[in-house]
């Protein structure tokens, strides 16, 4: 394989650990981010501060040999604990025994990627550089710097947008012609609030679990921090009553949480400051095709060609399985960019999109459903069925968390058991004899001649 010099717009999450996927090959490397370098500098990292991984992150990341380390600084979350309004909890776990996601500070698994870039030897980093034009033909990026304010060229032989949802890459493919693009802001936003320590440093809720309070149109959610502290995140309409636009003072504010979220606020002695001095931020789905140049020597990935809605814990996660899709490529076309950069985006994009479709789907079952007897019922009987017969079901969340079955595939799938399941669930009496031999059997019929991925 003969090596190239390679640019990198972004050092974010993905941009980072393509840059150790590549560095690793011996591939020249150069990394350009618009911000400083966060190892030095106490700046706000920007999005949500701590993000769930789960196993298609892992696998990306075991794979360049950095799992292991990083699994040292996260928190397994084996399972939701539900909070009723009462306070009351319910509890729900992940997947099977022993199977967890896992809670990790964005900030600090950036930086680590950062650095085990760096210490391939082929991989330099330059910070407070902003991507601001880039030519698809000849693969020459142009970086401002925040401080001197010059411009640098940046020639390459190829270029990978890796810079986020608003990435500067895709902004000029976009103008190419027959690029499609779609941007959906979605009616919900989102805002942190913390719950920190008790005297002794410890969590104040049970350590090893997703906390949910479930409330129909909206939620709170809190994953727990390695220093014995949980950030929450309140998912919640910008318009309506409640919404953001109705909760306009931090009185209002309190007064709603002591009704709707009294449990987590008794656990939040700075709401008033963080409800105020916290910004209120949108969440946005991005779709775009293609994701490469016309000269196959410009391509995007992660949240610059695929931005997702946060509910499935996904978007690191997909981005890095881009990574690993990407990888898989490499090893076996060598040095055919060409081709391999277009199977790469006509592979990945029916997955990208059924990631988008399921993580809008599974804002619904967070928000409303995990509340609800009936889909708790049903959750039981798919879970009892999958423990007992594995090759004729597994749950569509394991599918999508757990396993590396393609998203599309996880999707149809997914589908395909809602039908089932509604037949089940319609059986008359279902509550008293979910777990009988009745059920077994109608289940066993209609997942007849089906073997899981
Ligand atoms: C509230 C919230 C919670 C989330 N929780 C989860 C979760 O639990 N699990 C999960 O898997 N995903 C989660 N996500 C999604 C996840 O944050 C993203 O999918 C992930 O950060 C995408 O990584 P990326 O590297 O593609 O983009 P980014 O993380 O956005 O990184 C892009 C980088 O490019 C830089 N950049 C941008 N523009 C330029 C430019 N013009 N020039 C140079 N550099 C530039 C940025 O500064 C940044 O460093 C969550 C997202 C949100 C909003």
């Amino acid at each position: 394989m003969t090596t190239k010099d390679i640019t990198i717009c972004g050092a974010g999450l993905v941009g980072s650990l393509l840059a150790i996927y590549l560095g690793k090959k011996g591939h020249r490397v150069n990394v350009f981010e618009r911000r400083p370098d966060m190892r030095q500098t106490t700046i706000d990292g920007g999005r949500s501060i701590n993000l769930a991984l789960s196993n298609r992150g892992w696998k990306a990341l075991e794979a360049v040999g950095v799992g292991e380390n990083i699994r040292k600084m996260s928190i397994p979350m084996y399972r939701r604990v539900i909070h009723d309004r009462e306070g009351k909890l319910n509890y729900q776990p992940y997947g099977k025994e022993g199977e967890a996601i896992y809670s990790v500070s964005r900030g600090g698994l950036n930086a680590r990627l950062m650095q085990l870039a760096e210490e391939t030897g082929n991989v330099n980093i330059h910070f407070d550089e902003r991507c601001v034009d880039v030519d698809l033909d000849q693969a020459v990026a142009v970086f401002e710097n925040y401080l001197s304010g010059e411009n640098t060229r940046s020639q390459a032989d190829l270029v990978f947008g890796a810079d986020g949802a608003f990435s500067a890459v895709r902004a000029v493919m976009q103008k190419t012609d027959r690029f499609n693009y779609s941007q959906q802001y979605i009616e919900h936003g989102y805002k942190e609030l913390s719950i920190p320590p008790d005297a002794d440093g410890r969590h104040r809720m049970e350590r090893e679990a997703l906390h949910i309070w479930p409330r129909g149109n909206y939620m709170l959610i809190a994953l727990p921090n390695p220093d014995g502290s949980f950030t929450c995140t309140l998912f919640f309409p910008f318009e309506g009553d409640p919404s953001f636009s109705t909760l306009d003072s931090v009185a209002k504010a309190r007064v709603f949480f002591e009704q709707d979220f009294a449990d987590a606020l008794k656990l939040m002695p700075d709401f008033d400051q963080e409800w105020e001095g916290n910004p209120t931020s949108s969440l946005v789905i991005i779709r775009c095709y293609p994701w490469v140049s016309e000269s196959g020597r410009v391509a995007i990935l992660g949240d610059a060609s695929h931005a997702i809605v946060p509910f499935y814990g996904q978007g690191m996660n997909s981005g890095f399985e881009d990574c690993t899709v990407l990888n898989d490529l490499i090893a076996e076309h060598g040095d055919n960019w060409g081709l391999l950069l277009d199977e790469f985006q006509k592979n990945r994009k029916p997955d990208a999109d059924a990631i988008a479709d399921l993580a809008m789907r599974n804002f619904v079952e967070m928000r409303d459903l995990t509340g609800d007897p009936a889909f708790l019922l049903q959750k039981k009987i798919e879970k009892r069925f999958y423990e007992k017969y594995p090759d004729r079901w597994i749950p569509l969340y394991s599918m999508v968390t757990f396993t590396h079955i393609r998203y599309s595939v996880a999707l149809r799938e997914g589908k395909r058991q809602d039908a089932i399941m509604e037949r089940v669930m319609a059986l008359p009496g279902i509550e008293g004899k979910w777990d009988s031999d009745e059920v077994e059997q109608l289940m066993l019929k209609l997942t007849e001649n089906r073997v899981t991925a």
